[in-house]
C-alpha cells in the first residue's frame, strides 16, 4: 500500500490535509484529500499508487491532471458531495468500497464528459462558475 502523500496527487500543491479514512469495512483504504486549489476530493490508496510513480511524479499527462483538479474545485464550489475519483475499480468489482456522502466517478469519464468541448462551452463553464463564487460571497 502507498504511502500518505505529503502534497496534492492532482495538482501538486504542497502542505495539503489528507486523511485515510475506513470504508468497507476495511481500515485507511480511501485517502480524503484538502487542496487550496483542488477543493476536497476521495480516491482509493492503492488506485492513486497506479495514478502516481514512485518519486511522487504523476503518470497522467499534467492536462488530464489539470482537467480533474479543475473539475474537482468545480464540484466544491456547487457545494455538491465531493468526486471520489475512481482510476480503475468500479461498481460491482470485487473490490469497490462505496464512500458514503461522496459521488463515485471513474476519473477518465469525468474529464471526457464534463470537460467543454468548444468555446460556447467554455463560455457557459465560466458563467456558470462565476456564478457559484458570486453566490457565495
Ligand atoms: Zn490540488
Amino acid at each position: 500500500m502507498a504511502s500518505e502523500p505529503d502534497h496534492c496527487t492532482l495538482c501538486g500543491e504542497k502542505g495539503v490535509s489528507t486523511t485515510k479514512i475506513r470504508s468497507g469495512g476495511r481500515f485507511e483504504r480511501v485517502l480524503k484529500t484538502d487542496c487550496s486549489a483542488c477543493g476536497i476530493f476521495y480516491a482509493d490508496i492503492d488506485e492513486l499508487a497506479d495514478f502516481v510513480e514512485e518519486d511522487g511524479r504523476r503518470k497522467a499527462s499534467p492536462e488530464f491532471s489539470f482537467r480533474l483538479s479543475v473539475l474537482c474545485r468545480e464540484q466544491n464550489l456547487a457545494t455538491l458531495s465531493p468526486y471520489y475519483l475512481r482510476f480503475g475499480k468500479e461498481r460491482g468489482d470485487e473490490d469497490y468500497f462505496p464512500v458514503p456522502g461522496t459521488y463515485s466517478v471513474n476519473a477518465q469519464d469525468l474529464v471526457k464528459d464534463r470537460w467543454p468541448r468548444n468555446v460556447p462551452e467554455t463560455l457557459d463553464r465560466a458563467l456558470i462558475r462565476t456564478s457559484f463564487i458570486t453566490a457565495s460571497g
